[in-house]
């Protein structure tokens, strides 16, 4: 190929994001090939460096093209262009990566099997036939087996495999599909499996360990970011061993099927959750089950919706096909403990769990927890945000480079959150800090990630409660600025900052617990807020929470509490709530009466508890937020609506919901059927928001309304309120990408801290 350089240019561009382990040095040597350009790219602790050389309308081309056609995994955040002397450079090469700078590159996640590793596993002429590893430049592990920036293999878990030759073949070529796919194996010099500690037959351990499934038996399951425990969805033996083995009474299990329409034989899946189901992210997708779905009814006891996967690793596509219907995968961990990842580990803690082993030998670097996602107003929106997501970066609005801050996050579905440039990295979830295996894993996971991404914190962001462990963390590092931040105006920020909005907004913050600024347990509040700060514009009528955690297992203690509001008698208010012995309502009573041990508490989240338990849809919890998930499941078409009042005081609107639980304690004595009531309730919810949300924008000429906290994971209620705002044409936005639930919080608080740093300059 000739190249004419006599009226060319040369440029340089450097160009950050996800550009490395996702075919971006193939794809800029294709479309340099394409233009007939020359130059070189090379990978570098800061992203990909470029130069090119040529025609400046082909270096134009070229430079378009690098923009838009990037391959599908990339994602560009910076792009600088910088003309350069010529240099007379005849062919365009890919050279070895630079330095080791500080670690600005981004690192991809993990990306599920692409379609053409998929055949290459089916053909039985291609080498890799069967072979539960295969893996491209567009698809396979990445977060979880880098050790270190920049990514390339020996810094990767895969470094003990060294490539065969003709493996080391497809990754020097630019035109093969495993270019530089650090991960690259086959059957010849790769990973291999194991069954209880027996290897050399892959093939013969995936026919084993699914005839061992379809028999009944739990198997601990090594996968990409972690051990599942598995099972065959449709043995009910099989199922029960699990959840008792597991300690795991209520909480519905994920499962894993083959394909689009295998999971259709279980749930409805409309356009947005295929498209969902379907992303490389592969994340776990909430789905409304079919009432013919065949698995055991102790996957999801008492559940209108399932979450479902697809298979994401070949190893999983095998063993499904083999097994031939839908596995539960769970993590392979106790209740509230983090997923095990290390072998050794694994088979000390799984080992009362699991009846056998199915591992292979590719270590796994970092735990990383299936994602978990549902589909709300036609759009995505993550809960859990762990594989396949992370460690993408979050832009903030803004420029200039942001105060090096870590923000601890909260205790229950904790992520913390580090800032770098303009951008903000979460963690994978890490699950519930009370459990202190789950608190030594974080502490290492903050070390990992700062050292990971060249970030030495200087600034600590925490929650005011001063009893979570992260808080307590946060107060404990030494030689650093300590930040605390409001709980729900942390919830409201990271959906901010999510948007990149920078102006005030109304922040309806609805969730179970958070501390107040005032040290009562806030939780259904109104805010009118920035970065900077917030005031309470509304929120829900305090009542008390007696027993404090302990109204949160036994929502019926949450109902007392709001049917004594109401003015009834101890006998009275306990009357609908069978659950609660004369002996034990008294002593409530008597709590709320003196005070003691009842904290007030405004939380949005304990109402729906109280409504659950009124209802007799969930009296006893056994996992977070279950009597709210019930509840909404419970729900029918909204047909009424219950009324509510509003008080006027020096503290913001009050919203009274004391004549919605009456009229609704009627509606129950009444006979009206219970998906009426919970339909009913949560319109009401909904009209009182956009109601409070209206009176805040008529004082505050404030339009655009930002939803946050927990109680949004309820998609019935969500809509009701977009819906209901919309028509009061507020712009809405509400958490998609980052959980609304305490897994988002670390986002917030982060941003917040920035900016009282003075240092986010919106
Ligand atoms: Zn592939
Ligand atoms: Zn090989
Ligand atoms: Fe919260």
């Amino acid at each position: 190929m000739g190249f004419s350089v006599t009226c060319g240019v040369r440029w340089r561009l450097t160009v950050r994001g996800i550009v490395q382990g996702v075919g971006f040095r193939p794809f800029v040597y294709q479309i340099a090939q394409a233009n007939a350009l020359a130059g070189w790219v090379c990978n570098t602790g800061d992203g990909v460096t470029i130069e090119v050389e040529g025609d400046e309308a082909a270096v134009r081309t070229f430079l378009q093209r690098l923009q838009h056609d990037a391959p599908p995994l990339a994602r560009i955040t910076a792009l600088e262009t910088t003309p350069i002397p010529l240099e007379g450079e005849q062919q365009f090469t890919i050279r070895a990566s630079g330095m080791r700078h500080a670690a600005r590159a981004g690192i991809p996640p993990d990306v599920a099997t692409c379609a053409d590793c998929l055949a290459d596993i089916a053909d039985p002429a291609n080498r890799r036939v069967g072979y539960p590893f295969t893996n491209c430049t567009n698809c396979g592990p990445r977060f979880t087996i880098i050790r270190a920036v920049p990514y390339d293999r020996p810094q990767t878990t895969m470094r003990e495999f060294a490539m065969c030759p003709v493996c080391r073949a497809e990754y020097e070529n630019p035109g093969d599909r495993r270019f530089h796919a650090q991960p690259n194996a086959c059957p010849v010099c790769g990973p291999h499996l194991a069954l209880d500690g027996q290897g050399g037959d892959d093939a013969a351990c995936i026919a084993q360990a699914a005839a061992l499934l379809r028999a009944g038996k739990i198997l601990a399951i090594k996968g990409l970011g972690g051990y599942h425990l598995a099972c065959d969805a449709r043995h009910a033996d099989a199922v029960q061993a699990l959840r008792s083995r597991k300690g795991r009474a209520g909480k519905p299990f994920a499962l894993m099927c083959s394909s689009v329409a295998a999971a259709r034989m279980l749930c409805d899946i409309d356009a947005d959750a295929e498209a969902l189901l379907t992303a490389p992210e592969r994340p776990i997708v909430l789905l409304p089950i079919r009432a013919d779905a065949a698995i055991a009814s102790a996957v999801a006891p008492g559940m209108r919706t399932l979450g479902i996967m697809l298979t994401y690793t070949p190893l999983h596509h095998l063993l499904l096909e083999a097994c031939g219907g839908p596995l539960v995968m769970t993590s392979g961990n106790l209740s509230d403990e983090p997923i095990a990842y290390v072998d050794d580990e694994a088979h000390t803690r799984l080992g009362r769990l699991a009846d056998h082993f199915l591992t292979h030998d590719r270590p796994i670097h970092l735990a990383c927890d299936d994602s978990l996602a549902r589909v709300a107003a036609g759009i995505p929106m993550i809960l859990r945000r762990a594989r396949g997501y992370v460690p993408r970066t979050v832009t903030l609005p803004g420029e200039g480079d942001l105060p090096p801050v870590l923000a601890a996050g909260g205790d229950l579905k904790n992520t913390f959150c580090l800032l770098r440039g303009r951008e903000a990295l979460l963690s994978q979830h890490l699950g519930d800090l009370e459990n202190p295996v789950s608190l030594e894993h974080y502490a290492r996971m903050v070390e990992h990630f700062s050292a990971f991404f060249a970030v030495t914190p200087q600034i600590v962001a925490h929650d005011l409660h001063p009893e979570y462990h992260a808080t307590r963390l946060a107060k404990a590092w030494p030689g650093v600025v300590q930040i605390g931040v409001q709980h729900h105006h942390a919830h409201i920020a990271a959906c901010m900052a999510e948007h990149q909005l920078t102006g005030p907004v109304i922040g309806v913050a609805y969730d179970g617990t958070g501390y107040g600024t005032d040290g009562a347990i806030w939780g259904g509040e109104i805010l009118l807020a920035d970065y900077d700060g917030f005031t309470r514009a509304a929120h829900l009528r305090e009542v008390a929470l007696p027993g404090g955690d302990a109204a949160i297992r036994r929502p019926s203690r949450m109902a007392l509490a709001h049917l004594l509001a109401l003015g009834l008698s101890v006998e009275e208010a306990s009357a609908d709530l069978p659950d609660l012995t004369a002996q034990e309502a008294a002593i409530i009573a008597a709590q709320i009466a003196r005070g003691v041990n009842a904290p007030r508490t405004t939380s949005m989240g304990r109402l729906f508890d109280a409504v659950s338990a009124l209802l007799g849809v969930c009296r006893t919890v056994t996992y977070e937020g279950q009597a709210a998930i019930e509840l909404e499941v419970a729900a029918g078409l909204p047909a009424r609506r219950y009324p509510f009042a509003f008080d006027e005081t020096a503290d913001g609107v009050v919203m009274d919901t004391r004549p919605l639980l009456a009229a609704l304690r009627d509606d129950k004595r009444a006979g009206v059927q219970v998906v009426e009531i919970a339909a009913t309730f949560h319109a009401t919810i909904a009209a009182m928001t956009a109601a409070s949300c209206v009176r805040i924008r008529a004082a505050s000429g404030i339009a655009q309304v930002a939803l946050g906290g927990g109680v949004f994971q309820n998609v019935t209620l969500l809509e009701e309120v977009c819906a209901l705002l919309h028509a009061e044409r507020f712009a809405v936005y509400w958490p998609q990408q980052i959980p609304c639930n305490d897994g988002g919080l670390a986002l917030g608080q982060a941003v917040i801290a920035a900016r009282r740093t003075n240092a986010l300059c919106v």
